[in-house]
């Protein structure tokens, strides 16, 4: 029998430890992980900021093969997704595979040989006969290019990159972007800064949140009968699973999710002035629809304001926006979002005669099923192209 391939796998978020436990499980044990940060967790290891957390309830954003009976609540914190990833790799004992502070540079074929040769970050090369990129769709923080931010006189940030050395306490904090990292965190530094603004370009659907502590009770009997947290598991998939109904075969069914927000919206803001800023100009399901119980009720507090007007720059003071008007800021958070990578590994990939991935999809980036594309023997992409940022759910889902 020929034996295993030796696999390369770059990334060791959620999808990187998913495929590295699966092949284990396959019998493939000669499988290395490159990873360029220090520690694995991926998302969950750079995403600290206050208020960080799942929106898809944990029983499902969680590995199926690996049931977690501990989780506090519905949706779980970080920290505990990070620590929850954190023994994933000892227990499923991958550890060990992951280079740390190794981060893929490029990655050649090699058809005489029939592997991948890879470039590392300190210039050295590494080799293997499969190459799987797990590198994260929102592993790299997006900052827009503000005139002047570069002047700016006090601290600025992105959420990815939360500065705990920084108190937000009794400073002046500007929040730039309303999207899913800012309604988590603009509940959580409101009350905390002497005064918080919120810059908003465009407002979202957001529908509340049907979080909460999970019972010591419920806890307890998950760990006694993991069949049942599995119960649950399949209960929040099909719940979820059937918007896709909406989204791509009867738009007309979010018209119904579209009316949850409308008197999500109404019941928490009684200002009508403030309710039409807050009011998406979009068909729900066009953006990421957000949830949250506390984001539009902080938006209503005496120390936070809510800016619509567009920015123009950022001066050594704070903000300035189309109106003229400087907004003072000792603090300001880019809540906005990252450079998603909607297909392929962000690092060079060179196929067969020598042509890069970034040239054969030159058209339109094509993969069969997302995962493989002619041309480029033995590369398994976990985020390919038309999978969406969400097909690295799906993993969590098929890993078992
Ligand atoms: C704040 C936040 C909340 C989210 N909440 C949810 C949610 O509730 N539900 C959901 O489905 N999704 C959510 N997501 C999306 C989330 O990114 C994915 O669910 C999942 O964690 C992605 O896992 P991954 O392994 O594909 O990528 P990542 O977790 O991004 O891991 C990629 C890893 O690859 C490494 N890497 C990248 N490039 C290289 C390189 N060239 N060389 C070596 N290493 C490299 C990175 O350092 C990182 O460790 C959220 C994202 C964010 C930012």
């Amino acid at each position: 029998m020929a034996s295993a391939p030796d696999v390369a796998i770059v990334g060791s978020g959620f999808g990187g430890l998913a495929a590295a436990i699966a092949l284990r499980r396959a019998g493939v044990e000669q499988v290395t992980i490159y990873e360029r940060a220090e520690a694995l967790g991926g998302t969950w290891r750079d995403n600290t900021y206050p208020g960080a957390a799942c929106d898809v309830p944990s029983n499902l954003y969680s590995f199926s093969f690996a049931h977690n009976p501990a989780w506090s609540r519905r949706f779980a914190p970080w920290r505990e997704i990070r620590d929850y990833l954190e023994a994933c790799a000892d227990r499923f004992d991958v550890r060990r595979l992951i280079r740390f502070g190794c981060g893929v540079q490029a990655a050649r074929w090699d058809g005489d040989a029939a592997r991948w040769r890879l470039t590392l970050d300190d210039g050295s090369e590494a080799s293997a006969a499969v190459l799987v990129p797990a590198c994260g769709g929102l592993s790299r923080p997006w900052t827009p290019a503000i005139p002047g931010a570069d002047d700016f006189e006090g601290e600025r940030w992105h959420t990815a990159r939360w500065r705990h050395d920084v108190p937000v306490e009794g400073k002046r904090v500007g929040i730039i972007g309303t999207g899913a990292s800012a309604v988590q965190v603009v509940p959580e530094v409101a009350g905390q800064a002497e005064h918080l603004t919120v810059f908003q370009r465009t407002a979202h659907w957001v529908l509340s949140k049907p979080d909460g502590a999970v019972s010591p009770r419920r806890q307890r009997a998950y760990a006694a009968w993991p069949s049942l947290q599995t119960l649950a598991r399949w209960w929040t998939y099909w719940r979820l699973e059937w918007r896709v109904l909406g989204f791509v075969h009867l738009p007309k069914v979010m018209r119904l999710v579209e009316a949850e927000g409308r008197a999500h919206l109404k019941s928490a803001v009684p200002d009508p002035a403030l309710r039409a800023r807050l009011t998406p100009p979009y068909t729900l399901g066009c953006k990421r629809v957000l949830l949250s119980n506390t984001y539009l009720q902080a938006l209503q507090r005496p120390d936070v304001s809510l800016v619509t007007a567009g920015i123009e720059a950022i001066t050594p003071e704070g903000v300035r926006t189309a109106d003229g008007v400087t907004h003072p800021l000792d603090v300001l958070v880019y809540a906005t979002g990252f450079d998603a990578a909607e297909a392929g590994p962000p690092f060079e990939v060179t196929g067969l005669a020598g042509q890069s991935l970034a040239d054969a999809w030159a058209d339109a980036p094509q993969a069969y099923k997302g995962c493989t594309v002619a041309g480029f023997p033995n590369l398994f992409m976990l985020v390919g192209p038309n999978t969406g940022l969400g097909h690295s759910s799906m993993i969590f889902m098929i890993a078992s």
